[in-house]
């Protein structure tokens, strides 16, 4: 039976009958391709795009300096300058991204202990120069402003970044320290 059915098919030619049905109806359907960037696609929730430095509500920035997304990069283009304050606190003095060697891996947003840095959905920033693809702390407090201003600023770690610090809770019976008791 199986012979048969095999012989039938070369003798028709059906599986070229099949395929030219097949091209035939691609050929009626409705083009796929997006003509960019006349055409955009809406946006991308949790897209790995370029850097921002979280702005405080009193307009500084978050970050403390304390170097780990620095450390963490596996690029190697995050550098963090510091000095020590009047108070005895750490500036952060420069905070520099060179951007055309980072891989987007999110090492970094994952290693601050502060939620002072993040990568922005925003992917259209291709550049003739190098210069405009190197961050410093004045352009990512920027892109902070542009990117990710208000609500979506605050519901980003939320949604792209869990587990949280708050989402490490102690059982019940587990021996946490409360403090000196008097
Ligand atoms: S996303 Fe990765 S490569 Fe890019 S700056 Fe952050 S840690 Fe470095
Ligand atoms: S961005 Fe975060 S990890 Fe990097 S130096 Fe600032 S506080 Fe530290």
């Amino acid at each position: 039976m199986a012979l048969i059915k095999d012989l039938a098919k070369k003798v028709f030619l059906l599986e070229i009958f099949k395929g030219m049905a097949l091209t035939f109806r691609m050929m009626l359907s409705p083009a796929v391709t997006r003509q960019y960037p006349e055409e955009k696609r809406g946006a991308f929730p949790g897209f790995r795009g370029l850097h921002a430095l979280v702005r405080k509500e009193d307009g500084s920035a978050r970050c403390v300096g304390c170097g780990l997304c620095a450390a963490i990069c596996p690029s190697k283009c995050i550098d963090v300058y510091t000095s020590e304050g009047a108070d005895h606190t750490k500036v952060v003095d420069r905070y520099e991204i060179e951007v055309l060697r980072c891989v987007y891996c999110g090492f970094c947003v994952e290693a601050c202990p502060f939620g002072a840095v993040v990568l922005t959905e925003h992917f259209e920033y291709s550049d003739y120069s190098r210069a405009a693809l190197f961050m410093d702390k004045d352009k990512l407090l920027g892109n902070w402003d542009k990117y990710m201003a208000g609500k979506k600023g605050i519901e980003y770690f939320k949604r792209f970044w869990r587990p949280l610090s708050e989402d490490f809770k102690a059982h019940d019976d587990q021996a946490v320290f409360r403090g000196i008791r008097k």
